[in-house]
């Protein structure tokens, strides 16, 4: 499976009021369905006794179910006449069915005892997508929700590039073409295609041998790509959205591989962004998931064939400012190749445009607070400069100045809160343009830093082959104290993005406990070299009876990961130990380990002043409640020893990093003894 996005054209002003009511609808029902959620949960929960004596028959009283949930949906449906004339039926069942999904992960835990919190409502700026139906692959002419009518050639002949030589007329002649030269020249009002009409002969025949016929419809469509939805049982008929495509040759191999095969269209979502420039401040994509793989060009497979026959296995440390990366021939013979070793770190053009998008969005946010005192002032104390001011104006004899922009703390009531919620606070349109211009910003950054990562997993997997392993780390916490460096290196995403090129070279990006190993820990000759945090530089002492290396910690501890065997890496957590060499799988983390190792973070939560407070032991009252009720919800995720190894593709529950691994097999192996 994989998605292709196409951009779709919302150019007349009634089209884009009837989607807009069509998302303003669909967040309702959505909304609803969260609190019906969440207040059948809570129920299920506060039930005790019933749900010890029977779970099912507590669960199917309450409608704790995804039909449960399907028919709460129905019944907001039929009781809202207006919802009718935007959403179907088919619509809503699939909205209750993602709700659902959430609740399940609330309600049952997963393979390693996890499970998510409580259901919440989400907002309506967070509403982005509206989940479509799959459509039949058995039944011909059988799509609900929204629907990807027109082919590829059709899209084609309609928008030729006059440019373009006259004996290309198939997709596959034009994704042959050289990149750069212009394939299609689509108008900027893109023209809606109208609905085929007429009757069109079926090949059978009545009893008298006529031929047969049935009407026109949109399945017979064979013209540019339009994506079309329904409507509601009562609404306006058809809302037809023509698809706009990339217009380069460069492009083209792409559109090939996703559009030219209608029998893989599988779904579509309809799915919006933010967007300050756009008419109504949002654009329309629909997300059609098509049955194949995703798209790569012969240079990526070439890239990646390269890459599948080194044969090398490498360690990787992930780290807050870097990532450090060491590989050596499998075989471990010198002849085969030498030891490879990269850091990657923000290049100093990277460290200057960070530089420059955090002043520039620095500033936005101070043009925001301002707007906001402006609109606002009466909720606003004037600042101490503003007071004397004011003051010496006063005692010179002249009048107060007026203050426009109160630059003070907020107003607030006796016991600190603000006097007027911030939601009730008047915005201007100024700063509702500026707000999306904020939002549109970080969402083009977040994107470029998901580009860079997998750019840089591209080449690493490259030069070290795609069998490595990780220390698993719980980049979270990472997060909590070094929020600023992390958002600026994306030490998480560049993992992920590792491991997805791993899978896609044929390998796997193995993730290592970083309890059980604790390979910073550690030396090369197998010994425990204990640093702080701030010691960057390993050195295993002679004068300790150590072997004399001196290195760089991180480097070090990437070699080190390198030899690390995970004894079943397909294990479902917990516990799945990792040992280092032979021996049996330990047992407990190691001695000296009790507290997680300096040089990963701890995990405790944010430092606090004063005595740490004790968390109550799971079921104990809530204070001033006699029975068990609010101490009996369930802890939304235990803590467990972070050391899952990627899941196998074959298993239950694939993954986006799953992949397989080739046993490392005749490698020298180390021992590790604590000798703590
Ligand atoms: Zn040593």
């Amino acid at each position: 499976m994989s998605v292709i996005r196409l951009p779709l054209v919302v150019g007349d002003a009634s089209v884009r009021r009837r989607v807009e009511q069509l998302f303003s609808a669909m967040w309702q029902v959505k909304r609803a369905l969260q609190r019906d959620a969440r207040d059948v949960a809570g129920a299920y929960w506060a039930g005790g006794v019933r749900r010890e004596r029977d779970v099912k028959a507590w669960r199917a009283d309450l409608g704790l179910s995804r039909t449960g949930l399907e028919r709460r949906a129905y019944q907001h449906l039929e009781r809202s006449r207006w919802l009718s004339d935007h959403v179907s039926k088919a619509l809503v069942m699939h909205q209750a069915d993602e709700v659902w999904a959430g609740v399940a992960r609330h309600l049952h835990p997963d393979a390693s005892g996890r499970r998510a919190g409580r259901p919440k409502t989400g907002t309506w700026w967070e509403y982005t997508r509206i989940p479509g139906r799959a459509r039949s692959h058995t039944t011909e002419r059988k799509w609900e929700t929204f629907r990807l009518h027109g082919t590829l050639a059709g899209h084609l002949e309609a928008f030729r590039h006059p440019a373009l030589p006259p004996s290309v007329t198939t997709p596959a002649q034009a994704a042959g073409l050289a990149p750069g030269m212009g394939v299609l020249a689509q108008p900027r009002r893109m023209p809606v295609p109208a609905r085929p009409a007429g009757r069109i002969p079926t090949k059978t025949t009545d009893a008298r041998g006529r031929g047969r016929s049935r009407a026109a419809s949109w399945f017979d469509h064979t013209g540019p790509l339009t994506v079309v939805f329904a409507g509601g049982p009562t609404g306006g008929g058809d809302i037809v959205l023509p698809v706009r495509l990339p217009q380069g040759a460069g492009r083209w191999p792409y559109l090939l591989h996703y559009l030219n095969d209608p029998s893989r269209w599988h779904k579509i979502d309809l799915v919006r962004r933010r967007d300050p420039a756009a008419p109504g401040g949002w654009t329309y994509e629909a997300h059609l998931m098509i049955l194949a793989s995703g798209h790569a060009s012969p240079a990526t497979h070439a890239r990646r064939r390269q890459a599948a026959a080194l044969k090398r296995v490498g360690g990787v440390d992930g780290n807050v400012s870097n990532l450090a990366v060491v590989s050596l021939p499998a075989t471990l013979d010198p002849d085969d190749g030498g030891v490879c070793s990269d850091r990657i770190t923000l290049t100093q053009q990277e460290r200057h445009a960070l530089a420059a998008g955090r002043r520039k969005a620095r500033g936005r946010q101070r043009a925001l607070d301002r707007s906001r005192r402006a609109s606002n002032p009466q909720q606003y104390q004037r600042s101490r400069r503003q007071k004397a001011r004011d003051e010496h104006r006063k005692a010179a004899g002249l009048p107060p100045k007026a203050v426009t922009v109160p630059a003070g703390p907020r107003r607030t009531t006796a016991t600190g809160t603000p006097r007027q919620a911030y939601r009730r606070d008047t915005l201007s349109t100024g700063y509702r343009n500026l707000r999306a211009r904020h939002s549109a910003m970080a969402a083009s950054a977040a994107e470029a830093s998901h580009h860079r990562a997998k750019k840089i997993a591209a080449a690493v997997v490259a030069a070290h082959g795609p069998h490595l392993t990780v220390e698993d780390c719980d980049i979270r916490t990472w997060f909590r104290l070094w929020g600023r460096a992390c958002s600026a290196t994306t030490p998480g995403r560049l993992i992920a993005a590792l491991a997805a090129e791993c899978t896609a070279t044929g390998g796997r990006l193995l993730r290592a406990s970083t309890f059980t190993t604790a390979l910073s820990q550690h030396c090369l000759c197998g010994r425990r070299a204990p640093k702080s945090l701030r010691q960057r530089t390993h050195h295993c002492d002679p004068a300790d009876g150590g072997c004399g290396l001196r290195g760089d910690r991180d480097l070090v501890s990437a070699a080190l990961a390198a030899f690390t065997i995970l004894t079943d890496p397909d294990a479902p957590p917990p516990p799945a130990w990792t040992t280092i060499g032979p021996g049996p799988p330990r047992s407990s983390s190691p001695k000296g380990c009790k507290k997680p190792c300096p040089s990963q973070p701890h995990r405790s939560p944010r430092p606090r002043a004063g005595p740490a407070r004790q968390p109550n032991p799971a079921g104990t009252p809530f204070p001033g409640n006699r029975r068990p009720l609010l101490g009996e919800t369930p802890d939304p995720a235990p803590w467990q020893p972070r050391m899952r190894p990627d899941p196998h593709p074959s298993g239950p529950r694939p993954k986006a990093h799953a992949g397989t691994t080739r046993p490392h097999t005749g490698r020298p192996r180390t021992h590790i003894r604590d000798k703590s």
